[in-house]
C-alpha cells in the first residue's frame, strides 16, 4: 500500500509546474538544482551532473510510490498479504523542450529517449531487488499527467504487477495449448489482415488489437519474438522510434491530440520461459469515460470496431462520420 499517491496522480515533481506556465516548470533546462540530483542523464561527455546541456535527464520522484529501502515487514497472512513498498520510482525528462509532446519530438529525439528508457530499465532489472520494471508516459491531464513537460515514470518493482501476472497466465495457457506465442500469432494475423495495421517497418508494427479495451487503443510490438524491452539493442530501438514517431503523429492528427497513457510492458526478470511473454507498448487514448460497471467487472465496452479505429487513425475516414461500427 502506498498511501496518498497513485500511478495516475503521482507525477508531480516537487510541486511541478503551474497550469502549463513555462516559467514555473522545474523540469526545464537551467533549473536542475530545483529537482533531486539526477540518477541518469544523456549529456555531453565531461559536462557535470545537474547542469544544462542534457538531452534526457532522470531524477528520483520527490514523492515516490516505492523507495529503495522501505520500512515495514512481509506479512504472509492470506487475508491481507503485504510487504514494504520497496523498489524504485524515478521521473525521466524525455526532452529539454518544455512544449514538445511525443508526437512533436523529432524521430532522432525519440530514439535518444527510448535508448535512455531501455538503458535505465536494464540497470534497474539488474538490481537483485527489482523483478519487474514498469515504464509509463502519460500525455495530458485527463491521462493523469500533472506536468505538461514530456516525461516518463519508471518504476522498479520487487514483484510483477497484478495486471502483468494476469496477462502472463493467459500467455502461458495459450502457449501450452498451441505451442506458440499469442502476440506472435496476433502480429502475423495483423500482417495478413492489414485493415488493423497502422505503421510497420522490417522489425516493428503498430496496430489496433482485436481485443482493444478502449476505442483507438494501439499496440506496438516487435515482429520477432522478444520477451523483454530491456534486451532491445540500439538498431532495434532506432526502428522502434520510427514506428512510434509515425504512430503518435497519426494519433495526434486523427483525434486532435488526445490525452493518452503509454505503457511499455516487459516480462519480469525471472519468468521461467522466454516464450510466454512478448514485450510491447500499449497506447490507451482517454476518449471515453469508463463506467463504474466496466471498472468493477473488468468487462469493457468498445464502441468502435478495430478496423474502424484503424481507418480513422490512418486518416482514411473522418472521426465523426456518423457510422462508427459496433
Ligand atoms: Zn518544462
Ligand atoms: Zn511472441
Amino acid at each position: 500500500m502506498a498511501t496518498g499517491v497513485g500511478l495516475g496522480s503521482s507525477d508531480i515533481l516537487c510541486g511541478g509546474e503551474n497550469a502549463g506556465d513555462p516559467t514555473s516548470c522545474v523540469l526545464d533546462e537551467g533549473r536542475e538544482t530545483e529537482t533531486p540530483s539526477e540518477v541518469f542523464a544523456v549529456r555531453p561527455t565531461g559536462s557535470s551532473p545537474d547542469t544544462p546541456g542534457w538531452s534526457v535527464r532522470s531524477v528520483p520522484d520527490c514523492d515516490p510510490i516505492l523507495r529503495p529501502q522501505a520500512s515495514g515487514s512481509i506479512d504472509k497472512d492470506l487475508r491481507h498479504q503485504s510487504m514494504p513498498a520497496e523498489g524504485h520510482h524515478e521521473v525521466m525528462v524525455l526532452t529539454p523542450q518544455h512544449d514538445r509532446s511525443l508526437a512533436q519530438m523529432e524521430e532522432s529525439e525519440l530514439n535518444t529517449a527510448l535508448q535512455a528508457i531501455r538503458t535505465r530499465a536494464k540497470q534497474l532489472i539488474d538490481d537483485d531487488v527489482i523483478e519487474h520494471v514498469v515504464m509509463i508516459v502519460n500525455h495530458g491531464p485527463e491521462a493523469g499527467s500533472a506536468i505538461k513537460h514530456t516525461h516518463a515514470q519508471i518504476f522498479g518493482l520487487p514483484f510483477p504487477t497484478e495486471d502483468l501476472r494476469d496477462e502472463l497466465k493467459n500467455c502461458v495457457s495459450y502457449s501450452e495449448a498451441t505451442g506458440s506465442c499469442i502476440l506472435c500469432d496476433q502480429i502475423r494475423a495483423g500482417e495478413a489482415d492489414t485493415d488493423i495495421v497502422l505503421v510497420e517497418n522490417d522489425e516493428f508494427v503498430s496496430y489496433v488489437p482485436f481485443a482493444a479495451r478502449v476505442p483507438f487503443q494501439i499496440m506496438i510490438g516487435p515482429k520477432n519474438h522478444s520477451a523483454r524491452f530491456e534486451d532491445t539493442d540500439d538498431n532495434h530501438i532506432a526502428l522502434l522510434s520510427e514506428v512510434l514517431s509515425k504512430t503518435t503523429r497519426m494519433l495526434s492528427s486523427a483525434l486532435d491530440d488526445p490525452p493518452f497513457n503509454l505503457i511499455i510492458k516487459s516480462s519480469p526478470e525471472h519468468e521461467p520461459s522466454d516464450l510466454s511473454y512478448h514485450w510491447h507498448i500499449d497506447i490507451l487514448p482517454r476518449q471515453s469515460i469508463l463506467t463504474n460497471f466496466e471498472l468493477a467487472s473488468d468487462v469493457w465496452f468498445n464502441t468502435v470496431a478495430p478496423e474502424e479505429s484503424a481507418k480513422i487513425l490512418r486518416g482514411d475516414r473522418a472521426l465523426y462520420s456518423g457510422d462508427s461500427g459496433s
